[in-house]
């Protein structure tokens, strides 16, 4: 058998360090092996939990050191092909996601810049990783000298998107592990916006947005969201093995992000802050529906135009 690299983030060690068993709703129901969720790639092999467990998401959002990696070596098992390409794109993505001089927006939005650099790259059948290593490497340099924040500043914004992303939550139907009256005025404030007349909609996005602003806990650990966009990276390996639509998988990132941001402001109100219990709970009910309710792509899109809406829900 062929040895390969073995990566074990320490979410993953400290999780299998606790004592109490679980008992959050996706465990009493979990079957055998839940809520193991590693990754066999032919190269490599990444352990990895899911967080529809709530003591999943515990570790992997409230430690700013949840990625930290402990390497060591391992045997291939039903591994999924993995080519040089789609692993130099995920290396990439995942150097811009940690990249330091950038806000957790100011990522993504370099990511869809790497992404749209290489599905012409794609398009082209132009496929040598060393393009996307020097694409990286440019990204990173402007990163550095503050032009792909201003770049993002001046992207005209298309509001109808945020207003369809935020009607569409209308339709989520969350699990939530909350004290019933908590869980029925989130379940009624999602409600409401697949109903809401177009201007009322318009208004309560700039509040939801304000609220975000003034959330203590994510302006105060920002590496909640950044470890989120991580997970993604690493557990989806980003953009996807064998993907070959980037924008569709970039609109997919970004909605992600405005779902769960809006998620949060919802259930936050009228305070200053979210309790990280909270916060656990509605993002571990959100992503066992995500997994089972994932964007539908239009089919008559580019690949550009998915990358655009995207971009325009940052
Ligand atoms: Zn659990």
């Amino acid at each position: 058998m062929d040895i390969i690299e073995r990566y074990q983030p320490e979410f993953v060690t400290r999780h299998a360090t606790l004592s109490e068993t679980c008992s959050c709703p996706a465990c009493r129901r979990g079957s055998e092996g839940w809520p193991q969720a590693s990754v066999h790639l032919a190269t490599q092999l990444r352990e990895s939990l899911d967080p529809g467990c709530e003591s999943v998401a515990r570790e992997l959002l409230l430690n700013p050191q949840a990625f930290a990696l402990h390497i060591s070596q391992g045997e291939v098992q039903d591994a999924v092909q993995f080519t040089a390409w789609d692993e130099m794109l995920n290396q990439q993505c995942i150097n811009l996601a940690v990249h330091p001089a950038l806000s957790l927006e100011v990522s993504l939005y370099a990511l869809g810049v790497l992404l749209s650099k290489a599905q012409q790259y794609l398009d082209d059948d132009n496929r040598d990783p060393a393009l996307l290593m020097s694409m990286g490497e440019q990204l990173a340099q402007l990163a550095e000298h503050g032009v792909l924040e201003e770049q993002l500043a001046m992207l005209p914004p298309i509001k109808e998107n945020g207003l369809a992303a935020l009607k569409a939550m209308g339709a989520m139907r969350l699990n939530l592990n909350l004290p019933m009256v908590e869980k029925m005025s989130v379940m009624l404030k999602l409600s409401e916006l697949g109903i809401m007349p177009t201007s009322r909609l318009s208004e309560r996005l700039e509040e939801l947005q304000g609220g975000l602003q003034r959330c203590a806990l994510l302006t105060g650990q920002p590496y909640i969201l950044r470890n989120v966009l991580i997970y993604r990276l690493y557990h989806d390996v980003f953009p996807g093995v064998g993907c070959e639509n980037y924008g569709a998988a970039m609109f997919s990132l970004a909605q992600d992000f405005f779902q769960l941001k809006m998620l949060l402001a919802i259930a936050m109100g009228e305070e200053q802050t979210l309790a990280e219990d909270k916060l656990i709970t509605l993002f571990s009910a959100w992503y066992s529906w995500r997994q089972v309710n994932p964007m539908q792509v239009d089919a008559q899109n580019s690949a550009d135009y998915s990358l655009l809406c995207g971009l325009s829900l940052l």
